[in-house]
């Protein structure tokens, strides 16, 4: 479906941002002009539900999350990034395997199968795009993924 990507991210934040149980800010960087991007929205939606759903589960009271997108000439750029527990560097690439868990312990309280980010680098992959990772342990986790756009899709009057 085409769809524009700032509305539809925008919805997404505001459902969390609603029912949100724990103290933690929401700050958004997202731009005010229209983005109309291709995607599969079901599949979508499930890939950002489940990257925001670990951000509040690995946040701490008081954290801050905060959505960007940023556009580029080919792709847009969208990140999560939550001041949470972070991930210890030799696992920041594994937390895209099937079944991976980083604490074992600390992850079995929170509940999960370990699937989510298998599943979202999936959708993104078969969108064209990317996912990947960037974290520091005990300062917080960003999530980056990307998805085709084409700037001049929109002015095609033709
Ligand atoms: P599920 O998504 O299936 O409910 P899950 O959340 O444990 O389970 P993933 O979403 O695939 O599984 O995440 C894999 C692991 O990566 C998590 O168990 C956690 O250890 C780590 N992780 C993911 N996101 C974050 C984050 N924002 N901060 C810290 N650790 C994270
Ligand atoms: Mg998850």
């Amino acid at each position: 479906d085409w769809i524009n990507f700032t509305v539809f991210f925008n919805k997404i934040i505001d459902r969390f941002e609603m029912t949100k149980s724990q103290n933690v800010t929401f700050k958004r960087d997202i731009p005010a002009e229209d983005l109309y991007v291709d995607i599969d929205t079901d599949k979508i939606t499930q890939v950002l539900d489940n990257i925001i759903s670990n951000a509040l589960k690995y946040s701490p009271e008081g954290g801050k999350l905060t959505f960007k997108v940023k556009v580029f000439r080919e792709e847009i750029l969208i990140s999560i990034q939550d001041e949470g527990v972070g991930i210890p560097k030799d696992s920041v690439k594994k937390i895209f395997d099937r079944f991976y868990r980083v604490d074992k312990a600390r992850t079995r309280k929170l509940g999960g199968t370990g699937l989510g980010l298998a599943i979202a680098k999936e959708m993104i992959e078969a969108h064209s795009g990317e996912i990947w990772a960037e974290s520091k342990e005990r300062r917080g986790t960003t999530i980056f993924f990307t998805l085709p756009y084409n700037p001049d899709q929109e002015d095609d009057w033709e």
